[in-house]
């Protein structure tokens, strides 16, 4: 048994941090609800390590829940960024840096003409869904239970990670008004899609993960993606692929190339900032010309395409292009699963991975998960105990069952042999105190 874990520095800032910040953090996942004890607080990252304040070194595999896929502190990224600090942080008008990170957006997605840049996923999505609304003239919107959107109001319906964790599936706040025009449907279940097509005619836009990461890692079946195009064209309403967490990360393209799925709209975050807040949204000309001030759907923002974020974003996609980079991490990834899965054979765990490119998820459930109700009934008490074996051993992964790992370029294969010796003996360390 390794050491416990020295988190003093850590309790003493969440103490403090208590009196000051709602629940001591900015985030809810981060109060580590979801698998008890102190959330650790860190002091800086470098490669694949995240070091925290007490001085404890972990392999990193949250990447700050997606974007750093190259590590942390990236040398370009770093450099780019500090080029353009010197010129000053915003201006609140245009500057070159916002056209040329358009250009890398466009050049790894095709669906998409033309690009607004905002500053979170969150704020993208509410601006497509909004766009959509105005572009087809109805009102309703379908989602799938369990994928998260951000936590605008007509998307908290279901919205898994975050709300699953703390158990809280709806927000107190949201207007049963706003609720009712969004309909939330299992995950992978097209049936459930095309009777809601059936009973509605005012439904404008379906919007999915279409890899979901939020209630942890389920891929699409293959049909999915392909049903969800089909029903939206016939029906006259536009599909939104909500690619803030696979943009850029299962493929340059994100999921849209891998699957071969061309959405109407696309909405872009996490991996785009290479770790400053930035979201995206884009589609085809016809459709983004609505958007102000070509068309009259207003979304605006005092720091949208802010130069430092457009600086670290852009670096992070040059890197990107390189198309030797996904392959690398294809292969880093798949290394892993492969110990995984020999490692829950062995020990006879009820548990399986799920992996798709660098996203992951370990879930202590019998079989494979393919929506959120059966992601539901994975055994989060075990998962907690495997989170704090892990982290002794140095390896730190999402302080939540409904949260997927990243893996990222700066792992080494020294490292992910590491990562597959923890993940067997903390799978063993869980299931002896269950
Ligand atoms: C993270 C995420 C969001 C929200 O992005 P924020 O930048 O946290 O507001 C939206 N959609 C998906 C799929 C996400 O993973």
């Amino acid at each position: 048994m390794p050491k416990p874990l020295r988190t003093d520095q850590s309790q003493k800032l969440f103490q403090e941090a208590q009196k000051h910040l709602v629940g001591g953090v900015n985030s809810p996942v981060r109060a580590f609800k979801g698998v008890g004890g102190t959330p650790l607080f860190f002091a800086r990252g470098k490669g694949p390590y995240l070091i925290d304040v007490d001085g404890n070194r972990y392999l990193d595999l949250v990447g700050s829940w997606g974007p750093l896929i190259l590590g942390h502190a990236d040398t370009a990224v770093l450099n780019l960024v500090r080029r353009t600090i010197r010129k000053g942080l915003t201006f609140g008008a245009p500057s070159p840096l916002e056209t040329q990170l358009a250009i890398l957006v466009k050049k790894a997605f095709p669906s998409i003409d033309k690009v607004r840049f905002v500053s979170s996923g969150t704020e993208a999505v509410l601006s497509v869904l909004r766009l959509a609304r105005a572009a087809t003239q109805k009102k309703r919107i379908i989602k799938f239970n369990g994928c998260y959107h951000g936590h605008g109001d007509s998307l908290l319906v279901a919205a898994g990670s975050g709300a699953a964790t703390l158990g809280l599936p709806d927000s107190p706040g949201v207007p049963e008004e706003f609720a009712s025009l969004t309909l939330s449907l299992p995950y992978n279940d097209l049936t459930a899609v095309q009777a809601a097509f059936s009973k509605y005619n005012d439904i404008a836009a379906v919007i999915v993960e279409p890899i979901s990461g939020n209630m942890g890692l389920v891929p699409p079946k293959k049909w999915f993606l392909q049903g969800l195009r089909d029903l939206t064209s016939q029906n006259k309403a536009l599909l939104i692929f909500d690619e803030v967490m696979t943009g850029f990360r299962v493929a340059f393209g994100g999921a849209q190339e891998l699957y071969g799925i061309k959405p109407d709209l696309t909405t872009l975050g996490k991996i785009i900032g290479g770790g400053m807040p930035v979201g995206a949204y884009g589609g085809r000309q016809e459709l983004m010309s609505q958007v102000a001030p070509e068309g009259p759907v207003y979304q605006a923002g005092t720091l949208s395409g802010n130069p430092v974020a457009m600086a670290a974003g852009i670096a992070t996609l040059k890197k990107l292009s390189d198309p030797d980079f996904y392959k690398k991490l294809e292969a880093s990834a798949a290394f892993v699963e492969e110990g995984v899965k020999r490692a829950i054979q062995k020990i006879g765990a009820e548990a399986v991975f799920q992996r798709v490119g660098s996203m992951a998820t370990l879930f202590f459930y019998a079989h494979p998960i393919e929506n959120y109700e059966q992601a539901k009934e994975s055994d989060r008490n075990k998962y907690a105990a495997f989170f704090w074996a892990m982290a002794r051993r140095g390896v730190y992964i999402p302080p939540s069952q409904f949260e997927a790992w990243f893996f990222s370029g700066a792992l080494t294969q020294e490292n992910l042999k590491k990562v597959v010796k923890v993940i067997g003996e903390s799978l063993k360390e869980a299931l002896e105190a269950h």
